[in-house]
């Protein structure tokens, strides 16, 4: 869960004896599972910035504006969801107006998003929930929350779901939560960080407790860099990759990957397979073949 230092708290506890000894028992082996990933994440980590240099967050942004570029960019890119961004600032001096104009002009600013309708009427929506619950349009008030609290308060509201909620508190507020995209799952389950089938809130309660405190935004954007470079979800580059040690799925790739055949074996095995489509289809009988597997249809002078 989000802030859990669970680990921690619990070894505090069994350190101090206030645990009760059969307690301890059964804790010990949860403890030092949760020991051994957190050092795992610190691992790859370390390699994803050997690979790609270090990530700072520099950049604290008004958290309501960074909610409706990340709602902006479900289901489309980054870039057009700058774009549309960017449009429906130029066209409206606050969130106030943009509330308040015919969702048809809100729909025309943000058409480069895609599905414009349903995105302008969920936006005011959403802008009209924020303003009657908190009396104006302001989410800074998350800035001060517990990071499971201001992740639960994003996630109540119809449309937010968890990486749109995860992206908001990262990158406008600094909070200890990881964003989980598509990209950023598939590394963390190839590395298997977390469950081959985990969806991408689980990835994101699994994974926010095990990074470090201030690690986060790192965590984030290296995951993000390295599944669109190096982890592709074909053919991922697993032997130019230095968390091939730490990764299951990369080794499996690398032991399974077919040797190198020099160009003639390759060749005559080609033909060898062409010759026995054909053999068996009644085309050809295998003596067509000469020596070397070339066919010789019949009846042709030899
Ligand atoms: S070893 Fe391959 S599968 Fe594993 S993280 Fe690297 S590129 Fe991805």
């Amino acid at each position: 869960m989000i802030g859990s230092n669970f680990p921690r708290a619990a070894a505090d506890a069994v350190r101090s004896g206030a645990a009760d000894p059969n307690i301890t028992l059964l804790l010990f082996p949860l403890m030092r599972r949760l020991m051994v990933k957190r050092a795992k994440v610190r691992r790859v980590l370390r390699r994803l910035e050997q690979m790609y240099g270090t990530r700072t967050w520099t950049r604290p942004a008004c958290g309501l504006d960074v909610l409706v570029e990340a709602l902006l960019a479900q289901n489309t890119n980054m870039a057009n969801a700058t774009s549309g961004y960017r449009q429906l600032r130029r066209r409206f001096r606050s969130w106030n107006a943009v509330m308040a104009a015919p969702v048809e002009d809100v729909q025309r600013q943000i058409a480069i998003c895609g599905l414009a309708r349903m995105r302008a009427r969920r936006l005011q929506d959403l802008l009209r929930i924020i303003r009657a619950q908190r009396g104006k349009l302001d989410i800074e008030f998350l800035r001060d929350e517990a990071p499971r609290a201001a992740y639960d308060w994003l996630t109540s509201f119809y449309g937010i779901g968890p990486k749109t909620a995860a992206f908001t508190l990262l990158f406008a507020f600094a909070l200890p939560v990881l964003p989980v995209d598509n990209g950023v799952l598939r590394v963390l389950r190839r590395t298997r960080l977390v469950r081959a089938k985990a969806r991408d809130a689980e990835a994101e309660h699994t994974m926010s407790p095990l990074i470090a405190p201030g690690r986060h935004y790192a965590m984030h954007v290296l995951l993000f860099t390295h599944a669109k470079q190096r982890c592709r979800p074909k053919n991922p580059k697993c032997d130019e990759c230095r968390l091939l040690e730490l990764c299951p799925h990369g080794k499996r790739r690398v032991r399974h990957a077919a040797p190198e055949q020099p160009e003639e074996v390759t060749t005559l095995r080609r033909r060898a397979a062409r010759l026995a489509t054909f053999a068996s289809a009644g085309i050809l009988r295998s003596s067509d073949a000469d020596g070397a597997g070339v066919l010789r249809p019949r009846g042709r002078a030899r």
